[in-house]
């Protein structure tokens, strides 16, 4: 019979039936409270992302504590999601919350910074280097707007990106490679402007594609992850990252280096955890704790140069910046979370925990034989349903197997633990207990032995 990531295909298809009914059934008060209440929202959902998860229904949440979800049927998650690196320190962490709750009374948004907001800036560059920075509201935004100063300073119309690679919805980012070519990715939404004016797409860790594309002289910059975490993971060839500076210094363009999602790598990212050198520096999600914000940095010299730049700018829209960035409520969660939250002691909780899920996950893989394979980041860990290393986005594209991975996701929330939608993603936490680690584990044990046992 045909086979799913080494599953036989009429077991795949009972078990995902199986899975979906078990999460309607134990979910009557979540169905009544959706179809009395979503109609108000276009397709039901608030964002449409929230429709994109592999359950029958999304869960409505109670609430949120430490690394677990409680929703409101009463079930309580152990959440290895964490808003998909929103919350990777935790929900609501005391220090941030306690700033919420201080700067609450204080005004939420002056259009003028504050004395936190310098004392932020010192605790940024000490943590990260010594970048000069900007605040946004989202890493999408904190990308777009480091992309536009490339292309200031460097007077080139393009950017460098990964076959499947994900900076947030950033239109000029939105290719992928076709036979060699790039193209504009085919799921865009009233997409009018021809992508491939303005971006090139290699093949990550091949350093002979980059080097063609850098050739030609139009890459303003190279915008990557310093590991591809939204194409299942894909690790760098060692050696690669040196090569790639080398190639961007060689060739006149900037390199960006996206840590939204590598800043599980280790305390500073993975830029101060490997000595990387970008020139422009990016991180969202989690640098506040969960608190919408973003942050960007760029290097000395390109601090310098697009200084330049702006003195001869005609005046008027610059395309950056939006309205609330940078208001008095970032910088009291920024600080909190920078000071007292992303500690060294939290990351070393956090890579404990990681490993003991990377291993325990990997074991179980093996028991039951199957072609899959684990790989982590830090405190981010993915297991991958085809065999591995991947090398680059071709690769990862073939080993997503979305309708054996959707099955699974709902078979975890059924038993208790809730991982990152749309791939195989767990985030471990500085509050993240030994046991809910050890609970996920059994439970993926448990379901690979269903999948698996006899099929193999
Ligand atoms: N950069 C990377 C590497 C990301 O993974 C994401 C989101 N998954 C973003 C940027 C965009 O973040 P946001 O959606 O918060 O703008």
């Amino acid at each position: 019979s045909t086979r799913l990531a080494g599953i036989a295909q009429d077991r795949l298809t009972d078990f995902a039936a199986r899975e979906a009914a078990a999460y309607a059934a134990a979910r009557p008060r979540t169905r009544a409270a959706l179809e009395a209440g979503a109609a108000t929202f276009l397709d039901g959902v608030p964002m449409h992302w929230m429709k994109d998860w592999p359950m029958p229904f999304p869960v409505l949440v109670d609430h949120a504590e430490g690394a677990a979800i409680t929703v409101i049927d009463g079930h309580v998650l152990d959440d290895f999601c964490l808003g998909d690196t929103g919350s990777m320190f935790g929900h609501s962490p005391e220090p941030v919350a306690e700033a919420i709750r201080a700067q609450a009374g204080r005004g939420l948004t002056y259009m003028l910074p504050t004395e936190a907001a310098l004392r932020v800036g010192g605790l940024l560059s000490g943590i990260f280097g010594a970048y000069r920075w900007q605040i946004a509201t989202t890493a999408t935004d904190a990308n777009r707007f480091a992309l536009r100063v490339a292309r200031a300073v460097t007077g080139r119309p393009k950017v460098m990106v990964f076959n499947g690679c994900y900076h947030g919805t950033v239109d000029d980012t939105m290719v992928s490679l076709q036979d060699g070519r790039t193209v504009a990715r085919p799921g865009l939404t009233g997409q009018v402007a021809d992508l491939t004016q303005t971006a090139v797409c290699a093949e990550f860790n091949d350093l002979a594609g980059v080097e063609a594309a850098l050739r030609t002289g139009e890459v303003a910059a190279i915008l990557t992850e310093p590991v591809m975490t939204n194409s299942c993971m894909v690790l760098p060839d060692p050696g690669f990252h040196e090569r790639l500076r080398d190639l961007a210094t060689t060739h006149g363009a900037l390199l960006i280096i996206d840590e939204t999602h590598t800043i599980s790598s280790g305390f500073g990212g993975y830029s101060r955890v490997q000595g990387l050198a970008p020139d422009i520096f990016v991180v969202g999600k989690c640098v506040a704790g969960g608190m919408p914000t973003a942050v960007w940095g760029l290097s000395e010299d390109v601090a310098a140069r697009y200084l330049a730049y702006n003195a001869g700018r005609a005046s008027g829209h610059s395309g950056m910046g939006t309205t609330l960035s940078a208001n008095p409520m970032q910088f009291a969660c920024l600080e909190a979370t920078l000071s007292r939250v992303m500690t060294p002691d939290a990351y070393a909780h956090m890579e404990r925990g990681a490993a003991r899920l990377a291993d325990g996950l990997g074991a179980a893989i093996e028991r039951v034989g199957a072609p899959w394979h684990v790989v982590r980041v830090g405190a981010r860990v993915e297991f991958i349903c085809a065999p591995g290393p991947l090398r680059n986005g071709a690769e990862a594209a073939e080993a997503h197997c979305p309708e054996v991975e959707g099955a699974i996701h709902t078979a975890l929330i059924n038993r208790g633990s809730l991982i990152a939608p749309f791939h195989n993603m767990m985030l471990v936490s500085p509050v993240t207990p030994d046991a809910a680690i050890d609970r996920l584990v059994a439970t993926f044990g448990a379901i690979l032995t269903e999948l698996f046992e006899r099929s193999i």
